[in-house]
Parts: C-alpha cells; structure tokens; sequence
C-alpha cells in the first residue's frame, strides 16, 4: 500500500485524475506522504480551547468536512477545491509566485467550481509584494455596459423589476474582468511562462474531471425554479441528454473551454476580450428573456484599476483590503474601529462580546447602505475610517441594549448629503483564495460570478455573471439618487472582503470568503477570533457564525450558538436562526511557519511545503 502511495504520488495531478482517483485518496496520498504538505479533507476540527464541538450545518448541498489546521514552512495555498488546491501547490513547489499560482488556481476553479467562479466574472486582489515591502489592490470588477442609465433595471412600469427576474438572462452580465486581472498581476509578479500556467486547466477541460459533491448538489439544486436549465449551452453541459443533472463522481469534459484556452494560451486576454469569444460573448447575452446589451467595444474597453488598499488600525495590526467599488474594506474596518473601543480579550467568546460585534455590524452596514459604491463615480465620504468620527459612533452602541436598526452617521464630508440608501442584498456564489510563496509574496483573492451559476448564460464553456444585480435596481429613493444605482461604465457596488492583515509592515494573515453581503461579518468575525481571541486559524473558521445586516441577527443553524440565542434577545437582539454558508480561506503568517485552514462547511484545502 504505501509503495502504492508514493507512486501514485509521483505521478503528475493529471494523471492522477485521468486514473480516477477519487479526490479523497488524492487528498489523503498528499497527507500520508508527504509531512509537510498536508491537506486538510476528512480530519478533525482543529485543536484549541475554543473548539466547535458540533459539526456546523452547511447548506443543505453539503457535507461538512471536519478539518485541521494545516502547517508549513515554505509556501502554501488554500482554495475552494481540493484539485485547484493542488495545481496552485504544483506551481509554488516549481518556484512559481502567488501571482503564478493564482493563475492556475482561478482558471481550474472555473472548471471544477463553476458555479461560483471563472473568466467570466470579476475578482478582487490584494497583492504584498515581499520585494518592494508594499501591499496594492487589483480591481477586476465587472462593469456595466456603456450604454447601461440608471433606469437599466426599471421595468414598463417604472417599477424595479423583482431580483430573480433581473438574474437570469443576458441583461444581468457586466464586462468581466477575471482574466484581466489574473493576466495583470501574473505580468506584474510573475515568473513563470503563461501558457504554461493555463495549462493545467485547458488539459483538465480537454481530458475531463470529476464532478465533486458540491457541484453535483448546486446542479441539481439549480434546477427547475433556479433556471439553469433554461438555455440550451448551460442545459446541454451541467445535464445529461435527459435532461436529468449530472451526478457526483461523473467524469466531465469540457472541450470549448479547452479551445477558449488554448487561444488564451497562444494571445493571452486579448483572445478573450477581442476575437470570436468576444464575439460570442455579445451574441451569448443577447438572450430571449431579459436581453443585454453588452458590446464588443465594452469588451475591448475593459480595464483592471490598481488602487491603494483600504486599511483600519485594530489592536496593532493594520487590517488591509479592498476600497471601493467593493464595501468590503471600508465596512470590516469601521466594524474593527468600533469594537477597538471594548476591551473583547477580557470579555472573551461569548454573549456579551457577540452583542457589542452586532451593534458595531448594525453601525457599518448603516454607512454601507448609505454611502458606498464605486467612487470612480460617486462621491463618497473621506472620512468613513475617520477614527475620531468612528469613537462617536462607538458611543452608540450599549453593552445592555439592542438597536434594532441603526441610522448612517456623518463622516467628515466636503459636500452635503444627497444620497438615498439601498439595501441591495446579494446571494451567494463566489470563491476565495488565498496563497503565500517561497519568496514571501501573499495573494488574498475573492472571485465571483455573483449568485450561483451566475446569469446561467453559457459560451465557450464558462458561465457569465450576473453582477449588474449587484447595483441598486431602484435609481433614486424620494427624489435622492442612490449611489450604487446603475451608470454606463461603472462597477456595482460589492461586499467582497479579500484582507491581508500588517503588524509592523509585514503581512501576517491572508483571509477572505464568499457570502453576498454576509461576507463582511465572517471576515470581520474570524478576525476578532483569530486577532482578540488568540485562535488558531481553522478553530477561527469553523466556529459557529452569528451575523447582522443592520436587522435581525441571523444565527448558524445547529451549532453551539444557538445556546447563545436567548442571552441575546435579552438585550433585545431580534434572531433568525438559518444556514449560513461561508467560505472562509486562510492563511496565518508567522516567522518560518505558515499556518493554513480551509472552511468546513465547503470542500475546501490546503496544501503546502
Ligand atoms: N456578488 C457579490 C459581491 O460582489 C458576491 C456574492 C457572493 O459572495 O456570493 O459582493
């Protein structure tokens, strides 16, 4: 058996899955045999005092995986999928950068998690570069066509048209800008040559994988009322020729996606932005129901913007992400600065600290609401991590006593208020990344195709998002425009949260998740874990979530938090109890020692030397 082992082991990733090799024995070869590259499926929650003795309900389409932390020296990944996980690894063991692995990590996810990401949405990027010591934000966000006015999601009657409708079909895609970005940062840092690092997922799609549980359960979820059997690409690929969707373990091939790459192996994004697929992009969107109007000179127009990172002070770390047009970084840090004035160490886990993390929730996502989107267009408040402003508002929150909502504040602002605030919500379907190299360079990615499956619109074997449901679908709210309404050439509003965290210059955690506008809580809840609670990175994530929205508080579904409910309705905190759905990916950066975790409510992995 281990003289089986270790061949196998040799034997390149490719081979592997051409044998059919399920991913566990994949995973568990890696663990045996290799000491230092561990992976993290089918193992204990992690070692800490403040362990989740429960398994935590995931969505209902999957298993939760117990995992561990996993420790290395070197360099390690941790993604959403066992198999991106390993080609990422293949290509840090070979000396290639985070940029590099990032690569191939995003283009394989499209194939084995399509659902939730792929060239045809849009990411964000936080970047350290270990050369020049410096942190920098990518922005891959999709946009909305030139053409696009602020009534875009009006309907006959003027009146918004409702979510669902607005997600299905062409009208819903923006100008992606995953491959741009991917090809942006791999010209930037990279070393390696870039054909070969899209190779791993071209000969994945040509020679086919296996469909893991998570995807099978989203296909079959999706169909029906969902719609991803509406539209005859999408219909023919996620099911079988009767219709019925394609099971766990299916071997799956996807030779237009193969051919797609292989032009971006020969021309890189230009194949995909300029060309035929450009081309079948603006046919592809020009659906019966709910049309687009997308165009080859959007596509050719498309930009990725480098922008300064968005940083908050907390307890001597500076916690790092993504500016506007994503609320990401401007809404974890408020909550941050706000909490930064309770002492949560000496309070500890607990319902005491949970009510005083929802207040400071209730605060920020008032301000979110109100005054963020993307600043390319919208003037927005200079002083929304103002740290006076922010100890005002901390005033507000009363260790004995709930708000039930909480109004936006008055952050030091040059011009007077004229916006209307917009409780856009989104749903989940989205990835996150996060990957350290031998040279010490740190990639912390969130990516997106919005709500699973996206528009559901297929061309050359990649879906197409549905972002443009991430702008207001009301314009303007008694006369006062809303900020994240829709304008030609802008980038919805977004609640992605990819945060590289600095202690004296110097990274030390890369951390993200997916989750609609829920992202925001669990990246700023595993970071009062991991930075106030002293937790170990995988005990961090896997606790049980309790979230607000600046509303009822939702709690995670059977776990241990539910025993927590009643101490909080007694300051009045309103509960929901439901599934919540993270997928939180990170990596802890101590001196000689990475330490990784991948969220057990998914199929995560980490792997590293
Ligand atoms: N489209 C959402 C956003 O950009 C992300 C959706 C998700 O996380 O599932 O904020």
């Amino acid at each position: 058996m281990i003289s089986a082992i270790i061949s196998f082991i040799k034997l390149s990733w490719l081979e592997k899955i051409k044998r059919g090799s399920d991913m566990n024995f994949l995973t568990r070869s890696y663990a045996k045999s290799l000491p230092t590259a561990l992976l993290v499926t089918g193992m204990l929650w992690g070692g800490g005092s403040v362990l989740a003795q429960e398994a935590v309900q995931p969505e209902a389409t999957h298993a939760v995986v117990k995992k561990q932390s996993v420790k290395a020296q070197k360099f390690m990944v941790a993604t959403a999928n066992p198999i991106a996980t390993q080609v990422g690894y293949e290509v840090l063991e070979r000396g290639g950068t985070a940029a590099d692995a990032a690569v191939s990590v995003q283009l394989v996810l499209n194939l084995v998690e399509p659902q939730s990401s792929g060239i045809g949405g849009g990411a964000f990027m936080v970047y350290w570069d270990a050369k020049t010591k410096s942190l920098t934000t990518f922005d891959g966000r999709e946009k909305a066509p030139m053409a696009a006015t602020p009534d875009y999601w009006l309907g006959a009657d003027g009146v918004p048209v409702k979510w669902f409708d607005a997600v299905v079909g062409g009208r819903s895609v923006g100008v992606p800008g995953t491959l741009k970005l991917i090809e942006t940062v791999q010209q930037r840092y990279g070393n390696q040559d870039w054909a070969a690092l899209v190779e791993p997922a071209r000969a994945l799609a040509e020679g086919g994988f296996q469909i893991s549980h998570r995807m099978a359960s989203a296909i079959a979820k999706a169909q029906g009322e969902e719609k991803l059997d509406i539209f005859d690409a999408t219909r023919a690929y996620f099911f079988d020729k009767n219709g019925q969707p394609l099971q766990e373990g299916t071997l799956l091939r996807n030779p237009e996606f193969a051919a797609a790459l292989s032009q971006i192996q020969k021309e890189g994004s230009k194949a995909f932005y300029e060309g035929p697929i450009a081309e079948d992009i603006v046919a592809a969107v020009k659906t019966d129901i709910n049309g687009g109007i997308l165009s080859l000179e959007d596509l050719k127009a498309y930009d990725v913007v480098e922008r300064k990172p968005v940083c908050a002070p907390y307890r001597g770390y500076e916690v790092c992400g993504m500016g506007p047009p994503s609320s990401g970084a401007l809404t974890v840090g408020q909550m941050l600065s706000l909490l930064s004035h309770f002492d949560l160490p000496a309070l500890g886990q607990g319902a005491e600290s949970t009510h005083l993390y929802l207040e400071a929730a209730k605060l920020a996502y008032a301000d979110r609401e109100l005054y963020m989107a993307d600043s390319d267009f919208v003037k927005m408040p200079e002083g929304l991590l103002d740290q006076n402003y922010l100890a005002e508002r901390a005033k507000l929150i009363d260790p004995a006593k709930a708000m039930s909502k909480a109004d936006a504040g008055n952050p030091p602002w040059k011009e007077a208020q004229l916006r209307a605030p917009d409780s856009q919500l989104e749903r989940p379907g989205t990835s996150h990344f996060s990957i350290v190299d031998a040279q010490g360079n740190v990639v912390s990615m969130t990516t997106t195709i919005e709500t699973g499956f996206g528009s559901r619109v297929m061309t050359n074997g990649f879906l197409l998002n549905n972002e443009l449901t991430d702008f207001s679908r009301a314009p303007e709210e008694d006369g006062k425009p809303i900020a994240n309404r829709v304008e030609g050439g802008k980038r919805p509003r977004s609640s992605m949260a990819p945060t590289i965290v600095l202690k004296d210059g110097a990274p030390v955690l890369a951390i993200g998740s997916p989750g609609g506008s829920r992202i925001i809580n669990y990246v700023a809840g595993a970071l009062v874990n991991i930075l106030d609670f002293g937790m170990d990175p995988q005990v961090a994530i896997s606790q049980p979530h309790i979230v607000n929205r600046n509303g009822a508080t939702d709690v995670e579904e059977n776990t241990k938090a539910v025993a927590m409910i009643s101490a909080l309705q007694t300051k009045g905190q309103e509960i929901k109890v439901r599934d919540l759905n993270s997928g939180l990916q990170a990596i802890l950066i101590r001196p000689g020692e990475l330490i990784g975790a991948a969220d057990p409510r998914r199929e995560g992995s980490v792997l590293g030397d």
